[in-house]
């Protein structure tokens, strides 16, 4: 292994053997365990009645086969039930905490979470890795939105910006459309890296005033942002700005870091690494609720191994993914995971599950249909026969041609029957920052 490809934050945790890291996990789940048992009551209640002591788990298989899985819902219940903002998942007192952040709400009332001040020092480490690992490095004059810190991630980033020392030229908030104030700020302030919120909007932008992003920003090394990318879409961001695009993830209700490294970002990979010395990760049928195979899709389940404060316990956090625990080629020992989407975006064609991004990646290779919106329709009664997209488009001569373009190109790819629709935009509503991607319909 050469030198550089064992360049990280943190070497010594990043890189851990599987072994040592295995019994550090075992270690902390248990530290975890005892203290939501003694401190929060929505896990205490869940463990009672589950008829869980957890001073019983051994083994991280004891804790996969009796701790019960938990998601956003429950805690929601529960605020609702106790009138608890928190949901009853506060393990301190309301004083310790330094800061409180939300979820984003896409799907409904966003959640709350905070920290203490010892917390605070866990993410700034989880974020530095994240920053470093997609190339910042100390010095480097970053533009980026988060003055506000309107969400966990954000205040996880901002946080990992001022523990590396990398300088945050800070842009006003606005998640939908960032790209005004960012050429605005060039080509005087030239930085290194720029968030670029909604991908799609910085194109459309930039393509609707004939910008030359380079011009602007002649040292930009790098885009990036918290979307996680199709290859097509990547493809088409990278080719717009002049740079690499990279992604990074994942979540901000346990403040949770990940990224694609240099290496599986050669191979156009489109794999996270995740912190698993900070985050017990499984991968769950998505019905049973048991661990997957190797190699076998799951529903992404996280335990917080550090936080003091809002700790969740095995999460289910509905993203359907792949896992690789192989060494990768960066050095890093923790986990990739490959994302497909979630399953609350997909449908079930004659027994194969067909993911929207998967879709995307297809359409969004024609002229006509890239940063376009689409939506798959998934019936009630799964499995279905054919797999239905709605899309719109830019306005064509014959729609019967682009229709039958779109739909044998899905065919080819996806190897299943396809019926695709073209729609105008309106017709696919937006919900917070991301548009509807699959509709349930009856028969
Ligand atoms: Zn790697």
């Amino acid at each position: 292994m050469t030198a550089e490809r064992m360049d990280m934050y943190n070497p010594e945790a990043e890189a851990m053997p599987r072994g040592e890291l295995r019994e550090l996990q075992l270690k902390l789940i248990k530290r975890q365990l005892r203290h939501v048992n003694r401190n929060s009551s929505f896990f205490r209640e869940k463990y009672r009645a589950a008829g869980l002591n957890p001073a019983g788990i051994k083994s991280i298989a004891d804790f996969q086969n009796y701790v019960p899985t938990m998601d956003k819902d429950e805690v929601r219940a529960e605020r609702e039930r106790t009138g608890d903002p928190f949901g009853g998942t506060l393990c301190v007192p309301i004083e310790k905490l330094v800061e409180v952040n939300r979820s984003t709400g896409t799907t409904g009332k966003p959640n709350i979470f905070g920290i203490t001040g010892r917390d605070k020092k866990w993410m700034e480490e989880a974020f530095s890795r994240m920053l470093y690992g997609v190339g910042f490095r100390k010095g480097d004059r970053s533009m980026v939105q988060g003055g506000s810190r309107w969400h966990g991630f954000v205040h996880g980033v901002m946080s990992g910006h001022y523990k590396m020392g990398i300088i945050p030229y800070i842009i006003p908030d606005s998640t939908f459309d960032m790209m005004p104030s960012v050429f605005q700020m060039g080509p005087d302030t030239d930085v290194d890296a720029i968030t670029l919120g909604w991908p799609e909007l910085s194109i459309k932008y930039i393509r609707e005033n004939g910008l030359i992003p380079k011009n602007y920003f002649p040292r930009l090394r790098f885009t990036w942002m918290a979307i996680n990318a199709t290859a097509s879409q990547r493809e088409i961001v990278e080719e717009t700005w002049g740079v690499p695009y990279r992604v990074v993830g994942h979540s901000g209700d346990q403040y949770v870091p990940t990224f694609e490294c240099d290496y599986c970002y050669e191979k156009n990979a489109l794999e996270h690494h995740f912190p698993e010395d900070l985050f017990f990760v499984e991968l769950l049928h998505p019905e049973t609720h048991e661990p997957v195979g190797p190699g076998e899709l799951g529903e992404l389940c996280l335990t917080n191994l550090w936080a003091q404060a809002t700790p969740y316990i095995r999460y289910r956090m509905e993203d359907i993914a792949l896992a690789d625990e192989e060494r990768c080629g960066c050095g890093r020992t923790h986990v990739r995971l490959k994302f497909k989407g979630r399953m609350a975006w997909s449908a079930n064609v004659g027994g194969v599950q067909i993911f929207s991004d998967e879709v995307e990646n297809v359409l969004w290779r024609f002229q006509e249909t890239t940063f376009q919106r689409l939506q798959l329709v998934r019936f009630r009664r799964q499995p279905q026969e054919k797999l239905i997209v709605r899309t719109s488009h830019l306005p064509v001569q014959d729609e019967r041609g682009l229709m039958q373009k779109l739909a044998d190109a899905l065919q080819d790819e996806l190897k299943v029957p396809v019926e695709l629709e073209l729609v105008g935009e309106e017709e696919i509503a937006t919900k917070g920052i991301k548009f509807e991607k699959c509709v349930v319909k009856e028969e």
